[in-house]
């Protein structure tokens, strides 16, 4: 099939937001197409992103655990080692079994694939550089645009990706740095210092505002700094980078304190720059067709994602939002229902956030912070891990729960969990909001014995009234 037939539905990116709009648009019984320039389906997500790091992530907590803690449950080696080819060979195995899946899907569901650099010549033409050269036009009645983000680079730091790297570089360093710096404590620069604190780097994490994590509920916050620190991974927060001099055989950075003061000086074998991301339409011939964008190049849409242009829409990290890929795919979502006619929706207050270190941080809602500024009378119920019979029975007892609900309903304004597998557990706290339940809801919910779920439940118990464990 050629790309050149008039589509239904064209989408510009392969990421978790468009590969996603594809599938449904086809399911939906319109005719599709998914153009892509990298040359595999998934995006930022799967191919330099969420999969390749919690695959690293996974491997060197097995790394560390061996060296830690298996020996507390009588488990015993000789000794234990990394191999570091094998563990990138397993992530990179990962990451190619899932985009080949991905082509597969698009075939099952007779998504058409176009293999290419995509560039509007109209709002219902896209001109496709392909890879090896050539060139199709593939028309559409609707076009998304799901072109994602990209590494937010900071002045006066050239990133080479082997010294000076990005979470890119970071995923496929080939030695272990003896000393690793990292600019920036959001969820990305601690997700891959943890992979290379626990492989034994001296971890050293820069941050110009206060506190890490900024989206985070304080009090978890404060117990998750603790708990990397735990793990030797150093904070330098407050803390600004002045320059980089990369001229050595070690990189010099040169900090001042973010308000002003004395500089000081920090040497590194690999910096980590994870600055953020910003949205990516290079090259995409915006403004040839004229659609909007914000003040930090976000492309402004509607709550159907339409934009200000007829028949072109936007969707996931370039559009406003928190830049998740489960967020991503709700969005593409909920877009191709709007284009065939249907309804869709994304409430964007209800879409969780993890940090998948260990313990893990994952939150959905309101934080405490927030709800204080909001002037809502509110009630707050807490439970620790180190009271949890699973928890110590697996000798993985670091965390909490902490429910914040509006004091005279009751209702759930916001769930944060520290926890070994809080990425898992959240999710109930996700359905609970979803539904306006109330912390009494949650109490009454018969949860299984020994579970780390039962947290869930004591810390609702402890909101409304109180819990039986502590
Ligand atoms: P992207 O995934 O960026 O996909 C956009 C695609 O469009 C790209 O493949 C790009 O090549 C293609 N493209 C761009 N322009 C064109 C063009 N003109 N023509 C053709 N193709 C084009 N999110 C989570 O939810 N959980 C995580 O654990 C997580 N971990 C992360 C870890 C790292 C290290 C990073 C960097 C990100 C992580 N993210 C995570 C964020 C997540 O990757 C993004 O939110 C998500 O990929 C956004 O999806 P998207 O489809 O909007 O864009």
């Amino acid at each position: 099939s050629s790309g050149s037939d008039e589509n239904d539905v064209v989408v510009v990116g392969g990421g978790p937001g468009g590969y996603v709009a594809a599938i449904k648009a086809a399911q939906l019984g319109l005719k599709t197409t998914c153009i892509e320039k990298r040359g595999a389906l998934g995006g930022t997500c799967l191919n330099v992103g969420c999969i390749p790091s919690k695959a690293l992530l996974h491997s060197s907590h097995m790394y560390h655990e061996a060296l830690h803690s298996f020996a507390n449950h009588g488990v015993k080696f000789p000794s234990v080692e990394v191999d570091l080819p094998a563990m990138m060979g397993q992530k990179d195995k990962a990451v190619a079994n899932l985009t080949r899946g991905i082509e597969g899907l698009f075939k099952k569901n007779k998504v058409n694939y176009v293999k290419g650099y995509g560039k509007f010549i109209s709002p219902s033409e896209v001109s496709v550089d392909g890879p090896e050269g050539g060139n199709t036009v593939v028309k559409g009645k609707s076009i998304i645009i799901a072109t994602g983000s990209d590494v937010k680079s900071l002045p006066g730091i050239t990133i080479d990706e082997k010294r000076i790297v990005s979470s890119t570089g970071a995923l496929a360093l080939t030695e272990i740095p003896k000393k690793l710096v990292v600019i920036g404590a959001g969820y990305i620069g601690l997700e891959m210092g943890s992979v290379w604190c626990r492989l034994g780097s001296e971890v050293t994490v820069v941050e110009f505002a206060p506190e890490i994590v900024p989206t985070m509920d304080g009090e978890v916050r404060k117990q998750f700094q603790r708990a990397l620190e735990k793990q030797k991974m150093k904070f330098m927060l407050k803390t600004k980078v002045v320059s980089v001099d990369t001229s050595g055989d070690v990189v010099k950075l040169t900090l001042e304190p973010a308000a002003g003061g004395e500089q000081s000086t920090l040497e590194a074998d690999v910096v980590l720059v994870s600055a953020g991301r910003i949205p990516f339409t290079a090259g995409l011939g915006l403004d040839k067709i004229g659609v909007e964008t914000d003040k930090v190049g976000r492309i402004t849409v509607n709550e159907r994602f339409a934009t200000n242009v007829p028949g072109v829409f936007a969707i996931g990290d370039v559009i406003p939002g928190p830049m998740l890929a489960h967020k991503a795919e709700e969005d593409g979502v909920a877009c191709v229902e709007f284009i065939a006619g249907r309804e869709g929706h994304v409430d964007y207050d209800m879409i969780p956030g993890v940090v998948y270190t260990h313990p893990e941080v994952a939150s959905v809602g309101k934080t405490e912070e927030q709800v204080k500024t909001l002037g809502v009378d509110y009630r707050v119920g807490k439970f620790p891990f180190m009271a949890s019979s699973r928890a110590k029975a697996i000798d993985d007892a670091e965390g909490i729960v902490k429910i914040v609900a509006e004091k005279e309903t009751d209702k759930i304004l916001g769930v944060h969990i520290m926890a070994p597998n809080a990425g898992e557990l959240i999710h109930e706290a996700v359905l609970a909001l979803q539904y306006g339940a109330s912390s009494e809801d949650i109490a009454r919910t018969c949860h299984a014995h020994p579970t780390m779920s039962e947290a869930l439940k004591e810390a609702a118990m402890a909101t409304y009234d109180k819990p039986i464990h502590i």
